[in-house]
């Protein structure tokens, strides 16, 4: 097998036989469902490409670590959202996952997109997307990437201080405004309003007058409460916050405010809660009368709301250290493990989500002595001991490959297996702030091979 040709792939091959295949088999059976297919799909394109690799004669990288992307996991969660808020379009945040076939697919359905940079926006523009439906969604912009933004004809972004409607008024005068507050996200796990945003008396005293003053054209207001808020009163607050903005710009200075911008940070998990505080917000504070009047559009920029779930990352156990519990270098918390394991990605790698986005990736074993293990630690106690009678609870550390203490990936977890060199593990849920931003620290990374399924017919 030579790496080069297997390395990211421009088009996904979808194995269209396999696929029909397995809905043959699993429509036939009793209990039928998406998730059974999505599990099978992604279980046997795992199985399929860890069968080809012999860990003792290969070349190379051949066992690198890899995703298996799930397109339709991102066509459900698509249409997750436009079930619970369809009256708000969502933008994708680009930096949260920049995989092509992620674009497209969300283009194809309707999404717009979020981007921060100047590479972003060309990603985005190349797939032949229209520069209408980006937002430039950064505060404090690179003036270079502003006259960029202006030839490309990117006509709205957002602003949080007076030198950066300066740099606009020089570089791209035209371009539509978004007046980006700063939120009460003290529960959010990414803090942001510490970084961006202005509070409600320096928007209305400071950046309307001199938006004004510079003949700028402020079209609306933005926000973004972070992720992982536990608490959604924040996006409470800022859709009242807003439309003290709307009133103000709209009376007093006769801006025409026509985009609420509610940000990102939504989960799949807590959606529910945060889509219902967002509508009942949005009618309190933008009831339908003044959204008409106005023309009003709502945007969002979800970002791993849209790609959390899609992606399974593989890696591959390289080695493994047994620790003397006994010996007194062991320190306390080691003492509750009974081995290290080392595996080929990690914090520096498709798990630097652990550093930057606070995840907790979880590990499950995917092959241990040439039996497959996918999804079977959540299945029935029967179903596991049919299939292994060496099951039972080990307690590992888990670390990256690279030579940096800090490439740890767990420090303390249960797998149903004794794993050893040349086993697999894998860890569900890792599409978002994973592969955007790998490092090649120690001559390791780069781009992970992508095997694409899709449990949808698209
Ligand atoms: C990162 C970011 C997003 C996306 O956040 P998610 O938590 O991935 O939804 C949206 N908007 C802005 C301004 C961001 O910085």
């Amino acid at each position: 097998m030579t790496p080069s040709i297997e390395v990211f792939q421009d088009e996904p091959i979808f194995e269209s036989s396999l696929k029909t295949s397995v809905v043959a088999e699993i429509s036939s059976s009793s209990s039928s469902s998406k998730d059974q297919l999505a599990r099978e799909l992604i279980n046997r394109a795992l199985v399929n490409h860890i069968s080809g690799i012999d860990h003792e004669e290969c070349e190379a990288g051949d066992e690198d670590s890899f995703f298996v992307c799930d397109l339709g996991e991102v066509y459900r969660s698509f249409g997750v959202w436009q079930q619970k808020l369809p009256q708000v379009q969502p933008h994708y945040a680009v930096k949260c996952n920049t995989n092509l076939e992620v674009i497209k697919l969300l283009a194809s359905l309707g999404v717009n997109f979020d981007c921060a940079s100047k590479n972003e926006i060309d990603t985005i523009l190349n797939l032949g997307i229209s520069p209408d439906r980006i937002v430039y969604a950064n505060p404090c912009k690179t003036n270079s990437f502003i006259r960029h933004a202006s030839k490309a004809n990117v006509n709205l972004t957002t602003v949080d201080n007076a030198q950066e409607l300066h740099k606009l008024k020089k570089f791209h005068p035209d371009c539509g405004i978004l007046i980006r507050l700063a939120t009460d996200d003290e529960t959010a796990q990414c803090r942001l309003s510490t970084k961006f945003g202005c509070t409600l008396s320096a928007a209305i005293n400071e950046l309307l007058p001199l938006a004004k003053e510079l003949g700028l054209n402020v079209r609306g207001v933005a926000f973004h409460v972070g992720s992982g808020a536990k608490d959604f009163d924040s996006i409470y607050k800022a859709i009242r916050d807003s439309r003290d903005v709307f009133n103000r710009a709209i009376t007093e200075y006769g801006f025409e405010m026509s985009i609420l911008d509610i940000g990102g940070g939504f989960e799949l998990e807590t959606f529910d809660e945060s889509s219902s505080m967002v509508c009942s917000s949005l009618n309190k504070f933008f009831p339908a009368d003044f959204v008409s009047q106005n023309g009003i559009k709502f945007i969002a920029e979800p970002g791993r709301f849209m790609v959390s779930n899609a992606f399974t990352l593989a890696a591959h156990i390289i080695a493994r250290r047994d620790l003397d519990l006994k010996a007194t270098f062991v320190s306390e918390e080691d003492k509750q493990v009974s081995a290290m394991v080392y595996i080929n990605d990690g914090v520096y790698g498709n798990m630097n989500c652990i550093l930057f986005d606070h995840q907790n990736p979880q590990a499950h074993v995917l092959q241990h002595k040439n039996k497959f293990f996918y999804h079977q630690d959540e299945e029935s106690d029967d179903q596991k001991l049919i299939d292994d009678d060496a099951k039972g609870e080990h307690h590992f550390s888990i670390w990256g490959p690279t030579c940096d203490g800090l490439d740890c990936v767990a420090s303390k977890c249960t797998l149903s297996h004794d794993v050893e060199v040349g086993d697999w593990l894998y860890f569900p849920n890792l599409g978002a702030y994973t592969s955007a931003a790998t490092t090649a620290f120690n001559g390791l990374g780069g781009n992970s091979h992508i095997i694409y399924v899709c449990s949808e017919d698209l």
